[in-house]
């Protein structure tokens, strides 16, 4: 099958749409049609080989939805047509302890989809079956797309923790990942905090959910506060402030690829028991609860389209932080 995929050919490159040939669909694959793909941080990180982990030509592009068009050997041919999303993940081992355990997320051989594999930015990507999710009814296939990286990593520090509904959460960065993360928060009954350097979005945080927004440089002013900070910021913060309000037994959990060390000391830690997590992306049975959820609260992106033909402009733009909240490209007949 002869597919276009949108591809950078070095670091920093600009995408060049090129015509590639979809590998056959292996055991337990499908291949997807793309409809619409968004576009996270972590595609200019890949791009820019910021992680060093980027191999070339690189095609981005991990919050696709798409048609199911083929499918591989053991793949039931009754899924064709069906409508799924696909994430971070395109794959993992399905026998290891984490598999076996539900938390595939933290399986040692998983494949991600934009590292040595082609991505969504494409008029097909193919996955492992169980890591693409089948859109339920009442979910917007033209929004959903930034659910499935942005959305599963915020939802995952409430769903696979459980949270209490009456734990005081802030929301550090009200951006892709934060206008997610107020939604889920306040949804699931929790009070909500957003914390941002960037006052003019107050309205629209409250918006989003928050009973209460605050400037980050108001931190360390407040002591003993919050249950659980989920920081989607990846510029380094004032950790002694952001550990400072924590309440007791309170957790730091860190999503924003923050590429610094987070310097705390051990009291901070001791003192009342506090923590620091993190967390990637989640299992395939959370990300269908959490579509479960969107549905249930109507919960979802807010995003701005733009043909995949302007990904490149895409990109400029969220590299300049330009965009509320989430670039969707759509795929254009
Ligand atoms: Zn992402
Ligand atoms: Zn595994």
């Amino acid at each position: 099958m002869d597919i276009s995929v949108w591809e950078a050919g070095s670091a920093t490159a600009s995408l060049q749409k090129v015509k590639r040939v979809l590998l056959e669909p292996g055991p337990d694959e499908l291949v997807l049609e793309v409809l619409h793909c968004g576009l996270c941080h972590s595609d200019l990180s890949m791009i820019d080989n910021s992680w060093g982990i980027s191999q070339y030509p690189l095609v981005p592009g991990h919050e696709v939805v798409g048609r199911v068009v083929s499918v591989g050997p053991g793949v039931d041919s009754a899924v064709i047509g069906q409508i799924r999303g696909l994430g971070w993940i395109s794959g993992s081992c399905f026998r290891c302890h984490q598999c076996l355990e539900g938390t595939s997320n933290l399986c040692g051989s998983l494949e991600a989809t934009i590292v040595g594999r082609q991505g969504g930015f494409a008029s097909h990507v193919k996955a492992h079956q169980d890591w693409t999710v089948v859109l339920p009814e009442g979910l917007d296939p033209a929004v959903a797309g930034p659910l499935f990286c942005a959305g599963i990593t915020v939802f995952a520090p409430l769903v696979d923790e459980q949270v209490s509904p009456m734990a005081h959460v802030a929301v550090v960065g009200i951006g892709g990942l934060g206008h997610l993360a107020l939604q889920f928060a306040r949804a699931w009954g929790c009070e909500v905090t957003a914390l941002t350097t960037d006052g003019t979005k107050a309205d629209e945080a409250r918006r989003f959910g928050a009973h209460n927004v605050m400037l980050l440089e108001e931190l360390p002013a407040l002591l003993g506060r919050f249950d659980l900070i989920i920081n989607t910021a990846n510029q380094a913060l004032d950790w002694p402030a952001v550990m400072g309000s924590l309440a007791p037994r309170g957790r730091l959990h860190q999503l924003g690829a923050v590429l610094q060390p987070i310097q705390v000391g051990a009291f901070d830690l001791i003192s009342f028991r506090r923590s620091i997590t993190g967390s990637p992306t989640s299992s395939p049975g959370s990300l269908r609860k959490m579509m479960e959820f969107c549905v249930r609260h109507d919960i979802k992106p807010q995003v701005e389209h733009l043909p995949l033909d302007q990904v490149n402009e895409a990109i400029e733009r969220l590299h300049r932080g330009d965009v509320r909240y989430r670039f969707v490209l759509d795929q254009v007949a």
